[in-house]
């Protein structure tokens, strides 16, 4: 679906360079968030991806080992978790294209096993733009049947102003799943289920039963605002929903990986859940009192929660007008 011509409201976040820079560095990593806002020129709306791709290609990978056979990798785009063992390895999400020789790289270090499957958390370019070089490597990409759909067609995130072309078939998942799928992998049982819209209408979490590790893709950005992409059908209740299943899932030793964000816990994501909810009655009730969008944010309705949560990507303003659009009242 070439979302560029639909009838999505064009949301009226800040127009001035320094906000969309702030809110462009949402995707990347925090950690390698400085790097591309500096190295970011005029022309930053029309070149996010190549700034992007540029940094994701001189990123290094973090490896963190979460359970024997089991590793967080965290470069620049969203987290990656794979897995290793006989039947070949099983990651989770490629980051930007260049990324891949890095990702590579890293896979080679931790065992010989050769590459199998490729899950693709959802649509998103900085978890998918990878997807051709690692299909080169061996590897065979699975996803939500909608994430194929996104991926064969043009596409665009309104919120970064950000148009993609469809990408080459050499991209596309050739296996798909509507609701749930379990892989039976390397000794361990993996669950893959699709969340209602959350943030895009194309995410999944992945579940390692054995290991104990809980991948749950961009419904979670760990200690900030999350990024909810209204083009790609996110809303602000989904993502409440979303978190609500992903906690049902845990217990007090799951390693939470969140799509991006360091490493987390069952606490860390119940807090975070705890603050999706308060924003979302506080601006509901703005919204349902009848104040327009404009009006909703200048109450300034998150100010009690800022100081921990909006030091991200996301700013309060922008990250309450999305709530606005999206929550149902
Ligand atoms: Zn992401
Ligand atoms: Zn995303």
């Amino acid at each position: 679906m070439n979302l560029e011509n639909s009838a999505i409201p064009v949301p009226t976040f800040p127009s001035d360079r320094r906000s969309f820079l702030r809110l462009a560095a949402v995707v990347g990593t925090v950690a390698a968030m400085q790097p591309v806002v500096r190295g970011m020129g005029q022309a930053a709306k029309s070149d996010f991806l190549s700034a992007s791709r540029a940094a994701a290609a001189r990123t290094p990978i973090r490896i963190t080992q979460l359970a024997s056979n089991v590793h967080l990798l965290q470069g620049y785009g969203g987290n990656m978790t794979v897995q290793t063992g006989p039947d070949g390895k099983v990651l989770i999400d490629c980051s930007y294209m260049p990324a891949a020789p890095r990702i590579l790289e890293a896979l080679n270090t931790l065992s010989k096993d050769p590459a199998a499957t490729l899950i693709n958390s959802h649509w998103h370019v900085d978890h998918v733009d990878g997807n051709q070089p690692m299909h080169e490597a061996g590897f065979r990409i699975l996803a939500h049947a909608k994430t194929r759909e996104r991926l064969m067609t043009p596409q665009s995130i309104a919120l970064l102003h950000l148009s993609l072309p469809a990408y080459p078939s050499p991209a596309w998942p050739v296996t798909t799943f509507d609701q749930s799928l379990t892989l039976w992998r390397n000794g361990d049982q993996l669950t893959l289920s699709h969340y209602a819209s959350a943030h895009t209408d194309t995410d999944i979490y992945i579940h390692f039963h054995n290991a104990n590790v809980l991948h749950v893709a961009d419904i979670w950005f760990n200690g900030v605002y999350p990024l909810i992409d209204e083009s790609s059908g996110g809303n602000i209740d989904g993502m409440i929903h979303a978190s609500s299943q992903a906690l049902a899932l845990a217990d007090n030793h799951t390693k939470i990986v969140p799509g991006h964000g360091p490493l987390g816990t069952r606490q860390q994501l119940s807090d975070y859940h705890s603050m999706l909810s308060t924003v979302r009655d506080r601006v509901a009730a703005l919204k349902k009192s009848g104040l327009t969008e404009k009006e909703a944010i200048a109450r300034k309705p998150t100010a009690s929660l800022d100081a921990k949560w909006g030091k991200g990507g996301m700013t309060p303003d922008v990250f309450t007008g999305i709530v606005y659009r999206t929550v149902r009242v």
